[in-house]
């Protein structure tokens, strides 16, 4: 690296840190200390008819269906790129409904939720007594304003045995590397519900065409130009996000099930350790005010509410006796990349085997949670890749020391706790690459003779890499070195997965181009694997 450049790097990060610590003081006592909003003295209830502005420029969401309740979620921000979103610092009712049809004639459920200042009036409405395995339609007002109307659907009945499910996949959806053309196809869907493997959004400054958005006739504010470090930051970066018009329209469309990677706090860290020097103590009131943003954002249950730094994110969601989801949260509690991560030959520290990417906790409630599993396929919604990968045909192979390849001894407690608990159909889903991959999970990657021991679907990203290509430059030495990977395709897109009694499908969507608008959706390539005989193949 030329030494100017290194120099304006290390300029921005002081610079980055100077800002940090004049807020630090601030966004600690809001992001560490509880601030839930308090009956005894809050501010008076504000008078709906005083909303001047439409309320609902960021859309509805709702989310984590179980088989009588779904999560409804909106945040109320008539100036979405103000700090306060142009409300008063004062709560306010908010009325939800929702309705088995979409003029709302035959209601199902109504009531009121207040919208607290103290969560960026955002609103989580986990609605109970629905029935299981329907579409519902939702909306909210508040004054004389409605929000736009959102359909969602519960999950199956318990122990029911649903002929077939469809899921759409997600993942790193960067603002600034373009449009959300995926995103407005994917609102059009026949789905079950939504995963979003993570890097919902990134911490990267976005300048005010919108970064290869390019929009000039539509420039943004200075205040989204940094990277995101306050909680004013992340809330005003999810307002950016949210007020594109095709992820409202994909919000609207389906339930969503989310969970995050590293971009939603920064780049790679891992638990309390960043990306760059800052010292722990310091990171963990970002990761707080990170976290906070996200859960405002997220249509979460009330156990997804942060604690200061902490968020239990890794959940249990049942699709009848067809499918149990595992959602992991591969970030909270991992042990810091070994070999100064990147990609490197693995050496004793990466290969200790008592590296965790779980944490001890989540580890055991995975492995737990497949012994009491009565589901057919047992889905781990996660972020980072699962498989072996190499990007060399011959040795010595450097490995990603930031997925499970730089945690193998982690990788190998999670299979044999697979084993161990009778799991026949595993199948792990995963963001993060910017690439389509279809691999064969081997139950020993150093042996491809070995057993098949479940199938991993990778989804490419939204928008992030920009463009990508259909085959990248390392396409043929990608197939060749590893033999268990069985599709790889590096345009952006998403993937449909279905799931029956015989077999799981993928179908991997793909858009030619994402930094202009309006490209079509297209199916680039399906694969199946049969229930009880894991491995893809071309369908
Ligand atoms: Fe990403
Ligand atoms: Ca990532």
């Amino acid at each position: 690296m030329p030494s100017a450049t290194a120099e304006l790097r290390a300029a921005a990060r002081h610079l980055n840190r100077r800002r940090f610590l004049t807020v630090s003081g601030a966004a600690a006592a809001l992001a560490l200390g509880t601030n839930l909003p308090s009956t005894a003295h809050a501010a008076p209830t504000l008078d709906p008819a005083r909303i001047a502005e439409d309320p609902f420029t960021l859309g509805v969401a709702s989310g984590d269906p179980r088989p009588d309740s779904v999560v409804l979620w909106t945040r109320l921000a008539p100036r979405p790129y103000e700090p306060a979103g142009g409300m008063p610092a004062r709560p306010v009712a908010v009325r939800w409904e929702m309705s088995h049809d979409e003029r709302f004639r035959r209601p199902a459920a109504r009531g009121h939720v207040v919208a607290h200042p103290e969560f960026h009036h955002a609103v989580h409405v986990d609605v109970p007594g629905l029935e299981p395995g329907r579409v519902y339609h939702y909306r909210f007002r508040v004054g004389r304003w409605t929000s736009p109307a959102g359909r969602t659907r519960t999950a199956p009945a318990a122990g029911s045995s649903p002929a077939a499910l469809r899921f759409g996949l997600l993942s790193c959806q960067a603002y600034h590397d373009g449009y959300y053309t995926a995103l407005g196809h994917l609102a059009h869907e026949d789905l079950d519900a939504v995963f979003h493997l993570g890097d919902y959004l990134y911490e990267y400054a976005v300048s005010a065409v919108g970064g290869h958005r390019n929009h000039t006739d539509r420039l943004l504010p200075d205040l989204f130009d940094r990277e995101t470090v306050t909680l004013e930051d992340y809330r005003l970066r999810y307002s950016l996000y949210k007020s594109d018009a095709d992820l409202a329209a994909a919000h609207a469309a389906h339930p969503w099930i989310v969970t995050w990677d590293d971009h939603e706090t920064e780049n790679n860290y891992a638990n309390g350790v960043p990306e760059n020097g800052v010292p722990p103590e310091e990171f963990l009131i970002r990761r707080a005010a990170a976290y906070r943003a996200y859960y405002e954002n997220m249509p979460l249950r009330r156990p997804q509410r942060p604690q200061g730094p902490d968020l239990r994110l890794y959940r249990r969601l049942h699709y009848g006796n067809l499918a149990q989801f595992d959602v992991l949260d591969t970030r909270q509690y991992r042990d810091n990349q070994a070999n100064g991560d990147g990609w490197k030959v693995p050496t004793p520290e990466s290969e200790d085997p008592s590296r965790t990417m779980l944490g001890a906790g989540q580890e055991r409630w995975l492995i737990d949670g497949w012994r009491q599993s009565r589901a057919l396929w047992n889905v781990v919604p996660q972020q980072v890749v699962f498989s072996r990968r190499r990007n060399r045909v011959e040795g010595p192979w450097p490995l990603s020391m930031d997925a499970w390849d730089g945690y193998p001894g982690s990788r190998e407690r999670v299979l044999a706790g697979a084993d161990a608990a009778g799991v026949e159909n595993l199948v792990v889903l995963t963001g993060d690459v910017h690439v389509h991959y279809g691999f064969d999970i081997k139950r020993d990657f150093d042996d491809p003779d070995s057993r098949t021991a479940g199938v991993e679907i990778v989804t490419t990203s939204v928008t992030s890499g920009r463009d990508g290509a259909e085959r990248p430059a390392n396409w043929q030495t990608l197939m060749t070195a590893n033999p268990h990977l069985k599709y790889y395709n590096g345009r952006r897109g998403y993937v449909v997965l279905g799931l029956d009694r015989e077999k799981l499908r993928a179908d991997y969507r793909t858009v030619p181009a994402v930094t202009t608008p309006g490209a079509p959706i297209a199916t680039a390539a399906s694969f199946v694997s049969p229930a009880g005989e894991p491995g893809l193949s071309p369908a």
